[in-house]
């Protein structure tokens, strides 16, 4: 028997179902538009190797640092864990586990769970997550299990009929001083008979903004560049709206990522190279270590303070 939808889950459900049209893409356009890619990733490269020797490692957090300011991509914020920073790789490894978990796991044995065994994995989280408080504790899982609470409340049961996968990662190329790297939240569906069946999905916490639908438009280049055949859809999953927003993919969609990444790539290739970076006004200079000292961005506070007036 049917599990009984909530209205939210019975929403996702239908925004994410299959049309009965399939979804097929030209072949020979995404093979041009893959060999286009290769071919300037692999001119990329030779420069990186020529002026490096770190290489170049892109997520789409990096495309967004190039592409915002320069100098705040050269010298981020020193990073640090704390309970809030915490709780999405926390609830995004419990929700890893949920999919593969047989029965009907509690959010907080999930958590619980996932705490575990990122106390071990290799990295800073699991320092931290060795020698937290146990108030800290205390607030990473409370928020932790409310990420999870709110995803199956918004999600219809993952049953294996949806081919669920979590925390998949995704590189472009397979070797070389380059790396174009994404790991998807959620996978649902696997493109078979040459159909786009796959769907592509990013958690999130907070308000909707821009820069999430490059960031999923991005996952679905890489994982054009890896079988050949797009994803059908993408979808940011906003948890606390219990709303997902959704985008067919398209061959437009994919160009404009491609366009994206590779303006992106080249930007960084030239900051490795030695060029000066250059200052970019940005939601972000509100946070930014280097605001005490610098013009661009206390420029763009006054004129977003005077046009909040
Ligand atoms: S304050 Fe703004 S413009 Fe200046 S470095 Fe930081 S992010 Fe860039």
């Amino acid at each position: 028997m049917p599990p009984v939808l909530n209205p939210t889950q019975q929403r996702t459900l239908e925004l994410l179902r299959r049309s009965p049209e399939p979804v097929v893409f030209d072949p020979e356009v995404i093979a041009g538009l893959c060999s286009g890619i290769a071919e300037a990733v692999e001119h990329f490269a030779e420069r990186v190797a020529a002026a490096s020797t770190d290489g170049l490692w892109m997520s789409k957090a990096k495309i967004a640092s190039v592409l915002g300011c320069e100098y705040h991509h050269l010298h981020p914020a020193p990073f640090d864990w704390t309970p809030a920073t915490a709780a999405g790789t926390v609830a995004h490894r419990a929700i890893e586990l949920l999919v593969g978990w047989r029965g009907e796991p509690t959010p907080a044995v999930l958590v619980d769970e996932a705490i575990e065994r990122l106390v071990t994995a290799p990295g800073t989280i699991g320092d931290w997550l060795a020698q937290m408080s146990e108030a800290d504790r205390a607030d990473l899982v409370n928020n932790a299990v409310d990420r999870i609470v709110k995803f199956t409340e918004s999600f219809p049961p993952l049953t294996k009929r949806f081919i669920p996968v979590a925390e998949s990662s995704v590189r472009y190329p397979e070797s070389g001083p380059i790396v174009l790297a994404g790991k998807t939240d959620l996978t649902l569906g696997r493109a078979e008979n040459g159909e786009a069946r796959k769907v592509i999905i990013d958690l999130k916490t907070g308000g909707m903004w821009p820069q999430h639908l490059d960031d999923l438009r991005f996952y679905a280049l890489l994982e054009t560049m890896r079988i050949g055949i797009p994803p059908r859809k993408v979808a940011g999953f906003y948890l606390d709206a219990g709303r997902a927003v959704v985008e067919d993919v398209t061959i437009d969609t994919l160009r404009s990522a491609a366009h994206r990444t590779l303006d992106a790539l080249g930007r960084a290739v030239e900051l490795i190279e030695g060029r000066e970076p250059t200052r970019q006004g940005q939601s972000s200079c509100r946070w930014c270590p280097h605001i005490g000292e610098c013009a661009t961005g206390q420029h763009w506070q006054a004129e977003q303070a005077e046009r909040d007036d």
